[in-house]
């Protein structure tokens, strides 16, 4: 059983991460981003409320995520574990999870932390092309991390649940590193 938090920085390779282990583990990947991405594409009732603040590179409500998570990690194919990808991504998400995972019997391995630097996150998303990777919404996106998920390395490191791995590395380095992990634990 893996369940794990990837924690990092807009372009630190969390999805592509997230996607390849959780592949080769045979759990869900769960993108909280990828979900929006599809109920905006689908003009759902979600996807209408969320796609302005998507845009503009801020933080979707609260109120909109925390059912959408409840919902997701409560499926049954989230039974054999999960990785989640872009949550929690503030301190009160955090509190969120941490309360229904009590709640529905589960607990988390650790949390991963990818590290990678500014200039390096830059480059990538300008490269990525996706609709919020505007070098505008890209530094609104990176000051919204610094202020509000950012706390959430230190949370974790005092709880002792962090390990952060060098992001920066090729991409078969930091599969091969996270899959130490994953056996390690
Ligand atoms: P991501 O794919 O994780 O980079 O997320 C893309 C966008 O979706 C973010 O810039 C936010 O607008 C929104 N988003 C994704 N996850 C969350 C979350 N946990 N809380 C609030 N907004 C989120």
């Amino acid at each position: 059983m893996v369940r794990l938090i990837f924690l990092g920085p807009p372009g630190a390779g969390k999805g592509t991460q997230a996607d390849l282990l959780a592949h080769s583990l045979s759990i869900p990947h769960i993108s909280t981003g990828e979900i929006l991405r599809n109920a905006v594409a689908h003009k759902t009732d979600l996807g209408l409320k969320a796609q302005a603040y998507m845009d503009a590179g801020e933080l979707v409500p609260d109120q909109l995520i925390l059912d959408m998570v409840r919902d997701r990690l409560t499926q049954s194919d989230a039974k054999p574990g999960w990785i989640l990808d872009g949550f929690p991504r503030n301190v009160s998400q955090a509190e969120f999870l941490d309360a229904l995972l009590g709640e529905i019997n589960q607990s988390y391995d650790c949390v991963i932390n990818l590290d990678v630097p500014d200039e390096v996150l830059v480059l990538r998303l300008l490269s990525r092309g996706r609709k919020d990777d505007s070098e505008d919404v890209i530094r609104n996106r990176l000051e919204v991390y610094r202020s509000q998920t950012a706390p959430l390395i230190g949370l974790y490191n005092d709880r002792s649940q962090l390990v952060s791995v060098n992001g920066s590395q090729p991409i078969e380095s930091v599969t091969q590193e996270l899959k130490t992990i994953v056996q390690s634990r």
